[in-house]
């Protein structure tokens, strides 16, 4: 199915989603009338708390549901939607309030009623969550550590939301209403338990090996498995994979990675890590034949889900790791369409894959412009960082329509965008992949 219509087939099922709840307890019996302002913020009450259960769906990497947006987008609204959400939450306990200053007490999380203090409580677990997302860099929170939260205070706020309304029950005062807001969030939840135990229980099905661990200029390895016993996956070029190390495929140490070999190599898969962390650090001591298990093909930055006439590629570091499948793929398969590829690095002999990639030139209609922070002597190529000055001067000009790829560190892509604005080029052409999730 065309992937625009499945895309509004998604988000048509959303709104259904998210009012479904508020229909329904506007279902015949209702309690008797209040002012508006008690049943508008009632209203907010319901609308935040659906958007909250509807994270934990749009997190489960349903196929279906993240391929007509991309996952930098769906990533992107989860962090905006739950925004949205703890707002108009935050808003229902203060517009009662403010509708009748008597019940100041209901704000107190040690005060009130046992109902108002399990809102609060729930409350305060979603602002938490969203403060330690939105400042986990500053406050240096450990990554892994900031997912356990992150997936604790979530599951908190929903079960003590559905606490509060079942002690309010103003709305729920009828059973059958109580059990569809419980099976709706059930499932909502639901979607938790496959992301950590079905699909886990899949993968175990399809182990692979690592194969080779091979060092690559600027701390980056080449990591290739192969399949265990099984054929592979199949994948599109610039499609990542979250990669767990060891022997359980339950583990909830997980790294995503994009894919760096050619979707039509067959001998095995390869990754390209770059030393950044806990994790990354020791890729390359990782001993061949250890286990090794993949969740994916996920996302849809490739030129495979975007066809165009030509394309530019912007990589910033290890950025360039999906851009390699791209390269290789369409040089596997003859492709002849134009591509121009900016490559930022710190310092030439950092440059991962450059030897890769003038091999390629042979093979494609590929021009690449390296940019270049700290240029070694008589360094006669661009440098500084991509911005408007360098796509001015670099950016090919009339010819096919072509589609614009991004890919890097958050704030070097939010450069790219901003510079290929000013040169004219519409959003709608362009196609962002962070590496950063939080
Ligand atoms: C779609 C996507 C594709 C990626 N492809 C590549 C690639 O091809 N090559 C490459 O070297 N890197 C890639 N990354 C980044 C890579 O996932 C992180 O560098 C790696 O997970 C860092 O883990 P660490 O424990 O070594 O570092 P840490 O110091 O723990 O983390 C460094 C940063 O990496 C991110 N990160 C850490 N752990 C995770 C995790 N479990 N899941 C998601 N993000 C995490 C966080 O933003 C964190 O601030 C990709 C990231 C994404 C989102």
């Amino acid at each position: 199915m065309n992937r625009t219509i499945v895309g509004v087939f998604w988000l048509v099922v959303y709104l259904i989603v998210i009012l479904l709840p508020l229909c329904i307890m506007m279902v015949r019996p209702t309690p008797p009338e209040r002012p508006f302002w008690v049943e508008f913020s009632l209203a907010l009450g319901f609308i935040g708390l659906v958007q909250i259960a509807v994270q934990f769906a749009l997190v489960a990497r349903y196929e279906s549901v993240t391929a007509p947006y991309g996952i930098d987008l769906i990533l992107k609204y989860h962090r905006q939607i739950a925004i949205v959400a703890v707002l108009l939450l935050v808003a229902h306990p203060i517009i009662l309030v403010l509708e009748n200053p008597d019940l100041v007490d209901l704000l107190n999380p040690f005060g009130g009623t046992r109902a108002s203090r399990v809102g609060n409580w729930g409350l305060y677990a979603l602002i938490l969550l969203v403060l330690l997302s939105v400042f986990r860099k500053q406050i240096k929170l450990d990554y892994e550590l900031w997912r356990v939260t992150h997936a604790l205070l979530g599951i908190s706020a929903i079960v003590l939301a559905h606490w509060h309304i079942r002690l309010v029950g103003h709305y729920t005062g009828t059973q059958w209403k109580e059990n569809v807001l419980i099976v709706f969030s059930v499932i909502l939840v639901a979607s938790f338990a496959y992301l950590r135990l079905i699909r886990p229980a899949f993968m175990r099905r399809v182990p692979y090996k690592v194969a080779e661990v091979k060092p690559e200029r600027g701390e980056t390895w080449s990591f290739r498995v192969t399949p265990d016993g099984h054929d592979g996956m199949r994948f599109a070029p610039g499609q990542f994979a979250w990669l767990k190390l060891g022997d359980s495929a339950y583990t909830f140490e997980e790294h995503p990675f994009s894919f760096s070999s050619s979707a039509r190599d067959d001998a095995g898969i390869e990754f390209s890590i770059k030393e950044l962390g806990d994790f990354t650090n020791t890729i390359g001591s990782v001993p061949p034949g250890t286990t090794a298990y993949l969740d994916g093909p996920h996302g849809s930055f490739s030129p495979d889900h975007q066809p165009a006439a030509g394309y530019v590629f912007f990589a910033g570091g290890v950025g360039i790791a999906p851009f390699i499948s791209m390269l290789r793929t369409m040089a596997d398969r003859r492709d002849t369409r134009p591509i121009t590829l900016f490559y930022g690095d710190q310092q030439w002999d950092g440059v991962a894959y450059r030897e890769t990639i003038e091999a390629l030139r042979a093979r494609l209609d590929l021009t690449v412009v390296y940019v270049l922070e700290e240029p070694p002597d008589g360094w006669i190529g661009e440098t500084g960082f991509i911005d408007a000055g360098v796509l001015k001067r670099h950016m090919p000009h009339g010819g096919v329509e072509r589609l614009h790829f991004i890919c890097g560190p958050t704030a070097m892509i939010d450069a790219v965008e901003d510079a290929l604005r000013q040169h004219g080029v519409p959003m709608s052409q362009i196609r962002s992949e962070r590496f950063d999730l939080v």
